[in-house]
């Protein structure tokens, strides 16, 4: 498996693309790339569309050359090559795509043009979090600045990404399969870095047709003392970076869910619980299919299914125009045979990816997640919300409408009651640890705190077991306790 690259004295390529991006420049290596790179240690752009926005940079190792220079300055169309003199045309920087993104909901409006308001949650650009329109641009290429070269030093930085796989919210004709619906075709998929909702100010060189962020350059300025920029006088272009591509996908969404269970793409339980099963359907499939995990890209997908906000979660193929993996992993039948064996079940039964994870080396070790069950470096973005234990919730979910999901299932005991112990003695005043109708509590000296399973509802109709534990806390104390979910117990115990 190619390893992918860091960011490499790419700071500015970090601060082009938000909160930590990389940039891939290609994933396929050709002698004439290689000699492009070799002849022209600054320019690393290539043509076409062979850029992508939420990958890494994944020239090989020793394809860095020394001097390589500071990425920083990108353009929206293809650069065109003129060898032998290697002249360079940079066109301007591109048509604006319009799209609605929404904050609270996740959902995306690919309509042209996109609503005002969010046409799934109904969220408007005045709240917190915000629906609003931004203007995408495909960045295709990526130059370094000129005279701000430095040594490559063999340092390499890594910050998470900000690019994020998404779809429109448009209903598909879903075929259902015991209790879960799946779709798949070809889809429009979009990979989005808005710089956390800020987007980025593009301001124009004055020579050429090259497009910077300010920050960007001020950041390479002050790493290599490179000259101050000339800028044309044209008003800044707000834009956010994206790739969009045609290709496989298929979606699978929970089709009943047991009452006072649901996860909610509007909170981070409901996110959590939706990116865990993907991570984890994605694992399993990588194994069955024996391919690398990134020829498959996770997203969340959400649309308003008869008014309800619905998270679905899509795999998609990384190739543009797919390879076909998502083709064959959206028919029910084998999205049907994927789930048993991440459950470890089908006839026979396979226990080479279920047995791992429930293993006390693992169960015993791992709270949330970890590289040997969902965590790997391209889903780095993710890490502090994934938890197996989600997974496999859904992922039993979605075989059967009537798993309880709740804390009873093997892997989250002892865990739930470790969890709410160690919850307990980090307490300044000493709570203590106790079961409430089964369900682990943290006792203080006022109230009592029910620990709760993290896709539980907080709203009637309350899950039976919670109804239960807060109707057994009443009984006995009179008051009415409150609850917090295992998740925050573990995350924010504060
Ligand atoms: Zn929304
Ligand atoms: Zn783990």
């Amino acid at each position: 498996m190619r390893r992918t690259m860091s960011a490499l004295s790419f700071a500015a390529l970090a601060q082009l693309s938000g909160d930590g991006g990389q940039l891939s420049v290609s994933r396929q290596r050709s002698p004439w790339k290689e000699k492009q790179i070799r002849r022209q240690p600054r320019c690393c752009s290539t043509p076409g569309k062979s850029v992508r926005l939420p990958a890494v940079v994944s020239i090989e190792r020793h394809q860095v050359r020394r001097r390589l220079q500071i990425w920083m300055v990108w353009t929206q169309e293809p650069l065109e090559w003129e060898r032998p003199s290697w002249r360079i045309h940079w066109p301007s920087i591109g048509v604006a795509v319009p799209i609605g993104l929404c904050q609270n909901c996740q959902a995306v409006d690919s309509t042209n043009p996109p609503a005002a308001t969010c046409s799934v949650c109904g969220a408007t650009p005045q709240q917190n979090p915000a629906y609003k329109v931004v203007n995408l641009s495909q960045p295709t290429g990526f130059r370094t600045l000129w005279n701000a070269s430095r040594d490559f030093d063999g340092v390499f930085e890594w910050v998470p990404r900000a690019s994020r796989p998404k779809t429109g919210a448009i209903q598909r004709p879903v075929i259902n399969q015991r209790n879960f619906g799946v779709w798949s075709g070809q889809d429009t998929v979009y990979v989005i870095n808005d710089n956390n909702g800020a987007c980025f100010d593009f301001v124009k060189l004055a020579r050429g047709e090259t497009w910077v962020t300010q920050a960007a350059v001020d950041q390479v300025r002050a790493m290599t003392g490179a000259p101050a920029q000339n800028y044309a006088p044209v008003p800044a272009d707000t834009r956010a970076l994206a790739s969009i591509k045609q290709t496989d996908i298929f979606i699978v969404g929970i089709t009943r869910w047991p009452q006072g269970v649901y996860a909610d793409p509007r909170n981070v339980y409901g996110r959590a619980a939706l990116y865990s099963f993907g991570f984890m359907l994605r694992r399993a499939a990588a194994v069955r299919l024996d391919v690398d995990e990134r020829e498959l890209r996770v997203g969340l997908r959400v649309l308003n299914n008869s008014g309800t906000v619905t998270g679905q979660i899509f795999l998609s193929d990384s190739l543009e125009n797919g390879a076909g993996y998502s083709s064959v992993l959206g028919r029910p039948r084998e999205l049907e045979a994927l789930l048993e064996f991440i459950l470890g079940g089908g006839a026979p039964p396979d226990p080479r990816f279920n047995a791992p994870m429930l293993a006390v080396a693992h169960a015993g070790q791992c709270q949330s997640s970890c590289p040997d069950c969902l965590r790997d470096f391209s889903n780095l973005a993710f890490h502090n919300i994934l938890d197996w234990r989600l997974a496999l919730d859904l992922a039993r979910l979605a075989l059967d409408a009537n798993a309880a999901i709740d804390f009873t299932a093997s892997y989250w005991q002892p865990a739930a009651d470790d969890i709410t112990r160690a919850y307990c003695l980090g307490q300044p005043q000493g709570w203590t640890f106790q079961h409430q109708a089964g369900l682990p509590s943290a006792v203080g000296p006022r109230h009592v705190e029910l620990v709760t399973h993290p896709l539980w509802l907080s709203d009637a109709p309350l899950h039976p077991g919670l109804d239960a534990a807060i109707q057994h806390v009443q009984a006995a104390t009179g008051a009415s306790p409150t609850s917090k979910p295992v998740f925050d117990v573990l995350r924010r115990p504060y």
